[in-house]
C-alpha cells in the first residue's frame, strides 16, 4: 500500500499548488480591478485630448504598498503613452484589451514576475477609446500561496506516516488469524490428516477450510482403502506362495518319480495360480479411474472388439460344450475408450460366465447401440443371489462356496474399467431369471469427455 501512496503524494502537492495559487490570486485581482475602474473614472477629454487628472496624493496612494510594486498606465488606441509608467508593456498576443471587461495576465517586468489588470475604456461614446494597465508584482500572492500549501502539506507529513503505521497494524492485526493457522498447518505430523478446527479459523475462511477439510477426508479414506487393499493383496499371495513351498519341500523329500512328477505339476498350477493373481493385481493398479491421464482414449467400435474377443474365446466354450454366440446391431457403437482395457473387462465378464456356467448351457454376447452403447454378457448358469450382486464388485469378494479357481478381482477390475470410461456396470438376473447378466452402459462417443 505503501506504493500507490507515494506515487498519489507528489499529484497531491501539485494540485494543492494549482488550488493555492488560485485561491491567493482571487482577492488581490479584485483589488487591481478596482483600480484599473478608479483609473479610468479620471480620465477626462480636454481640447479634443485625452487627459487625466491624478492628484499627487492619489499617486502616492497608488504606490503606497509595502511589499509589492505597483504599476499604471494609460495608452492610447494608437499605442502611444498618455500617463503612468511606460516600462509596463502594451498588451500583445491572445492579449487584446476588451472593453468595459477587466481582464488579467501574467508578464514579467524587469525579471520579475507580475499580475496585470487591464482593458480598454471609452472616453468618448463611440470615438475615443484608450487601453488602460494596473500591474503589481506577486509578492503578496506568493506568500498567501505558500500560507495555503504549507497549512495543507504539513499536515500530511503527519497524517501519512500516522496512516501508514495505522494500516501496518491494522493489517497484520487482521492477518493474525491467517498466520495461527498457517502455523497450525505447517507443524503438522507429515501423516496427519485430522481436520482442521472450523470454530478457530477466521470466518472468511471457514468456506475454504470446510472444503480442505473435504479434501482430508477423502484423502484418509483413499489412504484407508489403499492401506486396505495392500494387507488384502499380501494375505491373498501368502496363501498360493506357502501352498507353493509347501509343495517345493515335499518334492525334495519325495524319491518315486512318478509321485515326484504330480507334486512338480501340482507346483506349475500353483505357480500359474499365483501369476493370475498378479496379474489380475497389476491390471487392477493400472485400471484406477484416478490414472485417468495416464489412458490414450480414442474412438472405439464397441461392436467390433466384442465380436473379435467373443471368438477368442470359442475354444474355451467348446470345451465345456456351451453355446457361444454374438448379436450385434446395425447401428454404429463409437464409444470414447482404451481398448487394451475395453478387452480386459470384456475378458473378465467373458471368463466368468463360462466359468459359472455348466456344461451344455449359453453364453451371449450382446451389443446394442440406442441412446446409450450398451454391452451385455448373459448366461444361463449358477448365477448370484440378489444380496452378493452388489459385493461381486468388490476387490477379493467371492460368493461363498464358489468352487472354480479365481482371485475375486475380476469384477473389480471391470468396474474401475467401466468407471474410467464414465460407464455403469451391473450385475442383473439372466433371462427367465436363471443365470446372470452383466450389462455395461457407455456413453456415445464425443459425449463423455469435454
Ligand atoms: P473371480 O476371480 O472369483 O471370478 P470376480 O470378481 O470375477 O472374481 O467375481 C466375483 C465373484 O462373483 C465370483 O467369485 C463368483 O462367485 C461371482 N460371479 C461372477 N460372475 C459370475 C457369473 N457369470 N455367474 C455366477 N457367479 C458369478
Amino acid at each position: 500500500m505503501l506504493a500507490p501512496l507515494l506515487l498519489l503524494w507528489p499529484i497531491s502537492i501539485a494540485a494543492t499548488h494549482h488550488v493555492a495559487n488560485d485561491i491567493a490570486n482571487e482577492p488581490y485581482d479584485q483589488a487591481l480591478a478596482e483600480n484599473v475602474g478608479a483609473i479610468s473614472r479620471l480620465l477626462r477629454v480636454v481640447d479634443g485630448r485625452v487627459t487625466i487628472s491624478l492628484p499627487a496624493s492619489a499617486r502616492t496612494i497608488l504606490h503606497a504598498d509595502e511589499q509589492d510594486e505597483l504599476y499604471f498606465q494609460v495608452r492610447n488606441s494608437q499605442g502611444k503613452l498618455l500617463a503612468g509608467d511606460e516600462e509596463l508593456p502594451a498588451p500583445s498576443g491572445g492579449n487584446e484589451p476588451v472593453l468595459a471587461e477587466v481582464r488579467f495576465r501574467d508578464e514579467r517586468l524587469a525579471g520579475e514576475p507580475i499580475r496585470v489588470a487591464y482593458k480598454a475604456h471609452e472616453v468618448e461614446a463611440g470615438q475615443r477609446w484608450v487601453v488602460i494597465q494596473v500591474a503589481e508584482t506577486r509578492h503578496k500572492r506568493e506568500a498567501l500561496a505558500s500560507r495555503i500549501i504549507s497549512g495543507v502539506l504539513l499536515p500530511q507529513f503527519a497524517i501519512i506516516p500516522l496512516a501508514v503505521i495505522l494500516v501496518w497494524l491494522g493489517l497484520s492485526r487482521g492477518l493474525r488469524p491467517l498466520s495461527r493457522l498457517r502455523e497450525r498447518m505447517a507443524t503438522r505430523r507429515p501423516g496427519d490428516l485430522s481436520p482442521i478446527e472450523i470454530r478457530r479459523a477466521p470466518e472468511e475462511l471457514q468456506p475454504m477450510v470446510r472444503s480442505f477439510n473435504d479434501v482430508m477426508e477423502r484423502l484418509e479414506e483413499n489412504l484407508q482403502a489403499q492401506q486396505r487393499f495392500i494387507a488384502d493383496a499380501a494375505h491373498q499371495m501368502k496363501t498360493p506362495v506357502t501352498g507353493l513351498r509347501m509343495q517345493a519341500e515335499l518334492a525334495i523329500r519325495e524319491t518315486d518319480p512318478v509321485q515326484l512328477r504330480r507334486s512338480v505339476e501340482q507346483i506349475a498350477r500353483a505357480a500359474e495360480r499365483a501369476g493370475h493373481l498378479i496379474t489380475q493385481l497389476l491390471t487392477l493398479a493400472r485400471a484406477e479411474s484416478s490414472h485417468e491421464k495416464l489412458h490414450r482414449f480414442e474412438i472405439v467400435d464397441l461392436e467390433a472388439l466384442a465380436r473379435d474377443v467373443t471368438f477368442e474365446w470359442v475354444d474355451a466354450a467348446r470345451a465345456k460344450q456351451i453355446d457361444l454366440g454374438f448379436e450385434g446391431g446395425e447401428w454404429p457403437s463409437a464409444i470414447d475408450g482404451v481398448p487394451l482395457l475395453l478387452r480386459e473387462l470384456l475378458k473378465n465378464v467373458l471368463d466368468n460366465a463360462i466359468k459359472y456356467t455348466p456344461q451344455g448351457g449359453r453364453v451371449t454376447v450382446r451389443v446394442i447401440a440406442a441412446e446409450h452403447i450398451i454391452l451385455e454378457v448373459e448366461d444361463n448358469g449358477i448365477g448370484v443371489a440378489e444380496e452378493d450382486r452388489e459385493r461381486v464388485f468388490e476387490r477379493f469378494y467371492r460368493v461363498l462356496g464358489t468352487e472354480a479357481d479365481g482371485s475375486g478381482l475380476g469384477l473389480a477390475i471391470c468396474r474401475e474399467i467401466a468407471e474410467l470410461h464414465r460407464a455403469a456396470i451391473s450385475f442383473l438376473d439372466g433371462s427367465n431369471g436363471r443365470g446372470s447378466r452383466v450389462v455395461v452402459v457407455f456413453p456415445r462417443a464425443g459425449t463423455s469427455r469435454g
